[in-house]
């Protein structure tokens, strides 16, 4: 069995938010024309609360219960099966879907049969990163979708060198025009 897993696509991570990827809303149509492919949908959500010392290093972005936190309106989030919810103490920052604290998401996946994850979403350098290395500990199949992910560029290439990295971990590297 294979689960799609959609990381943070929230409105804060796209233009207009404050901490926007620079074309993160691109990767919505990308991600809802995926959908059909999969029984298993799942997402990950930053949900910080207001003080964390995660924003001593970032902008404040996706405080829980506010318009940033919420998905991105254009993704179907009506065919989202569970939310993930991370970062959500004061001293966490949460990268990983695997952190979340509501659900734990190894135990979902074994118990949903899932043995293979395609990883979408934002940020390709950041929180897919931290999900698809941490998937590929955990023994899953682990793919990140590339035309389906955006990176924040700190510094230029971060995003192309976490892919590198991810391949280099073992994560195979597909777009959503392969047979998936
Ligand atoms: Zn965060």
């Amino acid at each position: 069995m294979k689960a799609l897993l959609i990381v943070d696509v929230q409105n804060d991570f796209c233009p207009g938010g404050t901490l926007a990827v620079p074309e993160g809303n691109k990767v919505v149509p990308v991600i809802n024309s995926l959908m059909d492919r999969f029984d298993v949908i799942v997402a990950s959500k930053d949900w910080h609360p207001p003080k964390s010392i995660h924003f001593d290093k970032w902008p404040p972005h996706c405080v829980q219960n506010t318009p940033g936190a919420e998905f991105h309106p254009k993704l179907q989030s009506a065919r989202i099966q569970q939310v993930f919810l991370k970062g959500t103490g004061n001293r966490d920052d949460g990268y990983s879907a695997f952190e979340a604290t509501n659900v734990d998401l190894e135990s979902y996946l074994k118990s949903k049969g899932v043995s293979e994850l395609y990883v979408t979403g934002l940020a390709t350098d950041y929180c897919v990163k931290a999900s698809a290395l941490d998937a590929r500990k955990r023994n899953f199949k682990t793919c990140v979708v590339t035309d389906a992910v955006a990176a924040v560029d700190v510094q230029p290439r971060d995003g192309e060198k976490a892919l590198e990295e991810l391949k280099a971990a073992g994560v195979a590297l597909v777009t959503s025009r392969d047979p998936i």
